[in-house]
């Protein structure tokens, strides 16, 4: 699997528990330094069935091949024998850094009507650099596990009345507010219009996109005046219906529609994670409407849209063309046209990617943006998707210049994917101490004794003014623990101390999160500094 590896047990009433991976593990170096050759045997499915006729899982598995079709194979090191597709290394010595990392219950075939196995997950590298820099990472991942940091932080909830439903509390609103405001100011600089589509719309619709037929299973429904509705999965159909509400001439293209849309999908209660893995989520999606000759230009500043939006967050990503499958819909000329623009594209920008032959939807090619993390993670974001499918269902069309009716070319993309998502991922990046930008609280302010409390109060209310998110802590606590729990606990950027010698000068004792004392400045000028930080997203910042 893409972490690693795992092994499916049946131990009847047996139950492996954490504390049993050790010994697993010291078992697993004896039979490495053994040096075991592993050899590959291939055999027929009566071989098979009869070499593992004990093994109820495996007869399962075998009496699903075709013979014809794929190659039977087990391999074999010492007195162990198993079935594997392989391939293999040649000797057991050859595994020596690993490291099992948790057990778990995991249903035969993912399916919960079947037995439930035991399931052993585990890592290994080839040095002991690499497993040991995978662990300090999975420990890095721990602390910044956003289902724990958005407790503490009070950034979201998820109630039992709706697995699957993130709540947004009001500090994690301040930070969805904040992205969202960016987004559409930088949307709007970059030409594109906004609408709002409904969340539920008829059957027919569905029908009519296709959705009804091939996404069903994922889809919420419900009866109005005894008809059928869904609730969108995605908002694309509601788009075309804006497109068809008006004529377009070639002058009108592109046509750029964003919409922050809220989607509702299906997924497994079991595969419900924070806000990673959710019920419901917000799109930063928009729809893109152009002539054939459009298109690079189109995709080059998407492309540009999003590096310049990562690079705000201090992300870099890796780049991934996938393209024409087997069975596709639209004409081959487009399909051609399509990836040689998306190609183009990039190679004008001296961007290097991967192409996955044949991976793309039926509909069209796409682009799939990997945005690495702090801590060297990547997570799908940003796409960018043609589509030669919709457009001919919902026959779209625009008048060319000489006056014929031709169908443009659509394009969907998103930036952060879903907002909900990139939260979670912003928490996990920032560890939850968040750019001054983004932060729920901006500047904490801290009276030193309680009769410096009158002078925090009227600092707090000029730097609020201004509108600045600040926190006037004026609570009969110590002043270090007050400082230690504003800037590590609550993860505020800046502290401000406020004692005799301040009130005098006009000036404000300073702290940064991570970054300590930075000294005394005065108050006007610590607050000027503060919002050219805001402003500059961090490019500059107060020292
Ligand atoms: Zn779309």
């Amino acid at each position: 699997i893409e972490d690693g590896f795992y092994y499916d047990i049946d131990l009847g009433e047996e139950v492996i528990k954490e504390e049993d991976l050790p010994k697993i593990e010291k078992e697993m170096k004896k039979i490495s330094k053994s040096n075991k050759l592993i050899k590959r045997i291939e055999l027929s499915k009566q071989e098979a069935l009869d070499m593992f006729k004990n093994d109820l899982y495996k007869q399962d598995l075998i009496s699903r091949m075709d013979e014809n079709e794929q190659v039977i194979s087990a391999y074999k090191q010492d007195d162990f024998i198993d079935l594997c597709r392989g391939p293999h290394m040649n000797s057991t010595k050859d595994m020596k850094y690993f490291k099992l990392l948790k057990v778990s219950g995991a249903y035969w075939k993912g399916d919960s009507n079947n037995k439930m196995l035991q399931r052993i997950y585990g890592v290994c590298f080839e040095t002991e650099e690499d497993l040991n820099n995978y662990l300090e990472m999975l420990e890095e991942a721990k602390k910044r596990d956003h289902k724990k940091l958005g407790r503490e932080l009070e950034l979201f909830m998820i109630s039992e009345y709706g697995p699957g439903f993130p709540f947004f509390l009001p500090k994690g609103m301040i930070l969805r507010n904040e992205l969202e405001n960016f987004w559409y100011k930088e949307h709007a600089k970059e030409g594109y219009q906004f609408i709002k589509t409904p969340i539920m719309l008829s059957k027919e619709l569905w029908e009519l996109s296709g959705h009804w037929f091939n996404y069903k299973e994922n889809m919420y429904t419900s009866n109005i005046d005894e008809k059928e509705f869904a609730i969108k999965p995605m908002n694309c159909p509601g788009g075309m219906l804006v497109y068809k509400n008006s004529m377009h001439s070639y002058r009108d293209l592109p046509i750029r529609a964003g919409e922050l849309g809220l989607v509702h999908r299906h997924e497994k209660s079991g595969e419900l994670n924070g806000l990673f893995r959710v019920r419901c989520f917000t799109q930063d999606d928009a729809h893109i409407f152009c002539t054939p000759e459009q298109l690079v230009d189109e995709i080059n500043s998407i492309i540009d849209f999003v590096a310049d939006t990562m690079d705000i967050f201090n992300m870099k990503f890796e780049v991934e063309l996938s393209t024409r499958p087997e069975s596709y819909v639209g004409d081959l000329k487009n399909w051609e046209l399509a990836e040689a623009g998306l190609k183009e594209a990039m190679d004008r920008r001296g961007m290097k990617y991967e192409i996955n032959e044949g991976d793309g939807a039926f509909y069209g090619p796409k682009i799939d943006f990997k945005v690495k993390d702090a801590i060297g993670r990547t997570w799908q974001c940003a796409t960018i998707q043609l589509d030669f499918n919709l457009p001919e269902r919902f026959e779209i069309k625009y008048q060319d210049k000489d006056g014929q009716l031709k169908t443009p070319v659509m394009l969907h993309r998103v930036i952060f994917g879903s907002m909900e998502r990139f939260h979670g991922i912003l928490i996990e990046h920032y560890a939850g101490a968040f750019p001054t930008w983004l932060a729920p609280y901006q500047t904490a302010i801290v009276p030193i004794a309680d009769r410096h409390a009158d002078a925090a109060a009227e600092i707090a209310n000029k730097i609020k003014a201004l509108g600045i998110r600040v926190l006037l802590d004026d609570r009969s606590e110590s002043m270090n623990y007050k400082i230690r729990e504003n800037l590590q606990h609550k993860k505020i950027p800046y502290v401000l101390v406020v004692g005799d010698k301040e009130i005098q000068d006009k000036t404000v004792a300073i702290r940064a999160r991570g970054r300590g004392q930075i000294g005394t400045k005065p108050l006007d000028e610590f607050i000027s500094m503060l919002e050219e930080e805001i402003k500059t997203k961090g490019k500059k910042i107060v020292e």
